[in-house]
């Protein structure tokens, strides 16, 4: 007997602030509703840029050169195209259904902008970047990168025509994601089609929510609209979505990490200590060299 997991609350989305000047978006979590930096986790922070027209711009929008330690930033781009270079030496772009999963731990720089030639033309533009969480264990191992396309990803395709689940992390069913994750997680883009009813299964313990991209859906007699996201409680294994109309949802459920968090600004240790060793270890020049 499986139990039914239930909403704990839908949340609008919260008024948007720009990240540098290219990413305009709206936090979801940590706070708000989800003030409890532990919510989500391993999910610690989800950054949604909601449907934007960007005008062409000689100049490519964006965010200049930053470090991150102790977690890994996980871009998913729906519109438009991001491009990227760090200090480990890679770089690349990240286009329309395509995801970036960085693993940041020890430590990097890197930036963050639109890509030349979308920025020349201009356009629709759409994406989340999470920050994934380390456990301690694995907060100082080397930086690495995968670049998740589109094709790459596992698929999971729903009989009659009614969409298909994207896995770009952990498994829908038989069917597995390409990303290696430090801790047991699913990441899943749901492309459903009106009228397609599919069902989710997580352990109960893992938290889980949902980010409706595109189009709106229904879980048991609530509806959650376009740019909202349901957090769901800690009561049940099954989610069963229905798309009311075309909908695109990312869906995410993870195993908690069960350690003290200690968040500034790019950085997310176990203790304070550890933040301002980060600290300490950029002005030394530790993190390497990037150009503006
Ligand atoms: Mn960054």
């Amino acid at each position: 007997m499986t139990n039914i997991r239930s909403i704990e609350s839908i949340i609008a989305p919260p008024a948007p602030h720009m990240v540098g000047d290219g990413f305009r978006v709206h936090s979801f979590f940590p706070g708000g509703r989800l003030i409890d930096k532990k919510r989500m986790s391993p999910f610690f922070l989800m950054d949604y840029g909601s449907k934007v027209d960007f005008s062409p711009s000689e100049h490519p929008r964006g965010v200049g050169v930053h470090p991150h330690r102790g977690f890994e930033t996980v871009t998913i781009a729906y519109h438009g195209k991001i491009a990227h270079h760090d200090s480990a030496g890679n770089s690349g772009v990240i286009g329309e259904g395509d995801v970036q999963w960085m693993t940041a731990a020890s430590g990097l720089l890197h930036k963050e902008y639109h890509e030349e030639e979308f920025s020349r033309r201009g356009g629709l533009f759409q994406m989340v970047q999470l920050w994934v969480n380390l456990p301690a264990a694995y907060k100082m191992t080397p930086p690495k990168y995968q670049e998740i396309t589109h094709a790459s990803m596992g698929r999971y395709v729903l009989p009659g025509d009614k969409g298909a689940i994207e896995v770009i992390a952990g498994n829908y069913k038989e069917v597995k994601g390409p990303a290696n994750t430090f801790t047991p997680m699913h990441v899943l883009n749901a492309r459903l089609n009106k009228g397609a009813s599919i069902d989710f299964n997580f352990p109960s313990t893992y938290n889980t929510g949902l980010l409706v991209v595109e189009g709106k859906i229904a879980i048991g007699d609530q509806f959650v609209d376009t740019d909202h996201f349901a957090l769901m409680k800690n009561d049940g294994e099954l989610i069963t979505i229905e798309a009311t109309e075309d909908a695109i949802i990312l869906i995410l459920s993870g195993e908690p990490i069960d350690e003290p968090i200690a968040q500034y600004g790019p950085f997310l240790m176990n203790t304070w200590s550890e933040v301002e060793q980060a600290i300490q270890d950029v002005s030394a020049g530790k993190f390497g060299v990037l150009e503006e």
